[in-house]
Formats: C-alpha cells, sequence, structure tokens
C-alpha cells in the first residue's frame, strides 16, 4: 500500500509546509456534529452517562483546537435537538469537510453487570480505542479517506491505540489506521462534501471511561484530530490551487 503511506507521509508535511503557503487563501471550514440528541443519547457508559455527553465535549474540544490552527468551524446539533440524520449534513452543504463526534460501545450481549454509586451499570473492559469511518457513498471518497489515514496517523503518533473492535463487521479501507467502510451512514452518504464519523473510545470501557472524560485527555485527542485535518485539507487545497492556474 504505497500509495497510501505516500498520501498520509505527504499530508503530515503538508502540516507543516503546505498550511503556511496557503496562509493567504481563504481558511477552510470543518463542520463538527455532535452525535446523538437530548431524546436519543445513545450509549450509556460503564458509570452511567449518556454518549450525547461525551460526544459534546469532544466536539467543543475540537473546535477550539482547529480554530487554533487557523480553521474555521460550525458546530452541527450544538443544542442536542437536531430533528433528523439527513439534517446534520443538510444545514451545513457549504463546509469544506464533515466530522461527526461518537463514542462507541459494545454489544448487550458482550456486558457484565456491576454496582457503581449504589446504581445498577454494565461493563466491558475487553475493547477500548478509538476507530473511524467513511462511506463509499459519499461524494468525495478521496478526501475523506486521505483525511482519516492522516488523523489516524496523527492519533498513534501521540499514543492513542485504535481498537479492531469493529473490523468484526466493518471491512477495512486500512487496517493499520482503523479506517473502515460504513457506507449507509446518513451523515456520511447525505454530506456534500468529504465526511468522516469518528468513534472516539468505548464507554463501556471502565479505564478507557475515566480517560474520555478527561478534560486534558479530551483536549489532546482534539489537538491531534486538528493537526490530522489540517494536514489533509491544505493538500486539497493545494491541489485546487494548482488546477486553477
Ligand atoms: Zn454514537
Amino acid at each position: 500500500m504505497a500509495t497510501a503511506t505516500e498520501s498520509v507521509r505527504t499530508a503530515l508535511a503538508c502540516a507543516i509546509a503546505l498550511c503556511a503557503a496557503g496562509a493567504t487563501a481563504a481558511p477552510p471550514l470543518v463542520a463538527v456534529d455532535i452525535g446523538h440528541t437530548l431524546d436519543a443519547p445513545g450509549a450509556i457508559s460503564a458509570r452511567g452517562r449518556p454518549e450525547l455527553e461525551f460526544n459534546h465535549d469532544l466536539a467543543r474540544a475540537l473546535v477550539k483546537a482547529l480554530e487554533a490552527r487557523g480553521i474555521d468551524t460550525v458546530l452541527v446539533n450544538a443544542d442536542g435537538r437536531i430533528e433528523s440524520l439527513a439534517a446534520r449534513p443538510a444545514n451545513v452543504p457549504h463546509a469544506d469537510f464533515f466530522i461527526s463526534i461518537h463514542h462507541d460501545s459494545t454489544g448487550a450481549h458482550e456486558l457484565t453487570e456491576w454496582e457503581w454509586m449504589g446504581t445498577s451499570q454494565t461493563f466491558n473492559d475487553r475493547w477500548s480505542g478509538h476507530s473511524l469511518f467513511v462511506s463509499r457513498r459519499n461524494p468525495d471518497l478521496a478526501l475523506s479517506t486521505l483525511c482519516g489515514r492522516s488523523i489516524g496517523a496523527r492519533l498513534q503518533r501521540a499514543g492513542f491505540v485504535p481498537t479492531h473492535k469493529n473490523g468484526r463487521k466493518r471491512g477495512y479501507v486500512d487496517f493499520e489506521h482503523a479506517l473502515h467502510h460504513f457506507d449507509n451512514l446518513i451523515v456520511l452518504y447525505r454530506a456534500e462534501q468529504a465526511a468522516l464519523l469518528f468513534e472516539a473510545g468505548v464507554i463501556k470501557h471502565r479505564d478507557e471511561e475515566l480517560l474520555l472524560r478527561d478534560a486534558r485527555y479530551q483536549a489532546r485527542m482534539a489537538d491531534e484530530i486538528a493537526t490530522g485535518l489540517a494536514a489533509c485539507l491544505s493538500t486539497r487545497s493545494d491541489d485546487i490551487t494548482r488546477d486553477a492556474r
């Protein structure tokens, strides 16, 4: 897979060189989508916290990290009340990139019961780590994939470990970076721009849940995602500039 490796290498190199060179161009606009809603808050963590709250925290940290790099952002589903999955990309047709923030869980049959603060909860300590998803129905699969690899590479370089839990059901685009196909994810195939879904970690894992709740951990993770995105988006703006000449 020399081509894939080269693309990631180019994207990473561009994080430094091309971002600086393209400083006069309009900054890219990234839509950061907070997965789930108040009415359907997603999985419940090992200690009883809804996924929506984890998604909210990491999405806000990502917005901050992107803006620190001069990338414009628009938050999707900021109030947790968005009406549908299709409305998420429909609200941001003008964005250059769409990233949906989620946290992973495990199947009901894999869970064990335990008591936490006097409440009955469930956990699974087998699986932990992040993973990424693209849809082959997205109109810009090439950039979606490049950004997935670029983010995955940055995260692993910083010590974040991906999960292969989802390889049991979802085919790989790139095994090394835990980047999967998930063709029928509405937010990805209805997006008018390149799009990714990011699962930050497994909230049913008791140790990983504590990390995912930690603001410094969130900031570190957001920083690596933002660096990866800046890298792949700067590669694209270089292509656009070259095409326009
Ligand atoms: Zn989710």
